[in-house]
C-alpha cells in the first residue's frame, strides 16, 4: 500500500523554497526538534535557526533544508514553514557561508563598541547551520 503523504511548503519573503508531498518531516522547533507524520494534530510553533529534514519515501536519506527561524503551522496534513531565509542543501554556497561565519566570529572576538553582538551571534548561527546542511 502506498504510504500516506502530507504537503510540505517552505516559503520566504523572496520565494517558495519547497512545495512537495512528503512522508515525514522534522523541524527545529523553539523547544526542540518536532517530527510530523500525516494527520498530525493542528499546531503552530516558532522555529529556531536549524535544519528541516525531509523524508519523501521510507528509509531514504533525508533532504536537509536550512531555515533561519520563523514559524511552522500544521493543519489538514499540510506543514507550512515561513522563514526569513531558507535554502535546500544543494542551493547553499559553502564558501559564502564560511565567509559569513569568519566575519561573525571576528566581530564577536573584537567586540568593539560598534559591534552589535546579538546580530553577530545570529549571523554566526545562520552560517554554522548552512555549513551543517552541506557537511
Ligand atoms: P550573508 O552575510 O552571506 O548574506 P546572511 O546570514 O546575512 O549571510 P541572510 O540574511 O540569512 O544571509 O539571507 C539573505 C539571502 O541570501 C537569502 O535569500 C538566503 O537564502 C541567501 N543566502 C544567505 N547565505 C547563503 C548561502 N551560503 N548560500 C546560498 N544562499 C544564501
Amino acid at each position: 500500500m502506498a504510504e500516506k503523504m502530507q504537503r510540505l511548503e517552505i516559503v520566504t519573503p523572496e520565494r517558495r523554497v519547497y512545495s512537495e508531498d512528503v512522508r515525514y518531516v522534522i523541524v527545529p522547533g523553539a523547544e526542540g526538534e518536532m517530527g510530523f507524520l500525516p494527520d498530525h494534530a493542528p499546531l503552530v510553533s516558532t522555529l529556531n535557526i536549524g535544519l528541516v529534514r525531509v523524508y519523501k519515501e521510507g528509509g531514504d536519506r533525508p533532504l536537509k533544508i536550512a531555515v533561519a527561524g520563523g514559524f511552522v503551522e500544521v493543519k489538514n496534513s499540510r506543514v507550512t514553514i515561513l522563514s526569513r531565509a531558507a535554502e535546500r542543501e544543494d542551493q547553499i554556497d559553502r564558501a559564502r557561508a564560511a565567509a559569513a561565519r569568519d566575519r561573525a566570529q571576528a566581530r564577536l572576538a573584537a567586540r568593539t563598541p560598534d559591534v552589535d553582538v546579538a546580530r553577530a551571534e545570529a549571523a554566526l548561527k545562520r552560517a554554522l547551520n548552512r555549513l551543517k546542511a552541506v557537511e
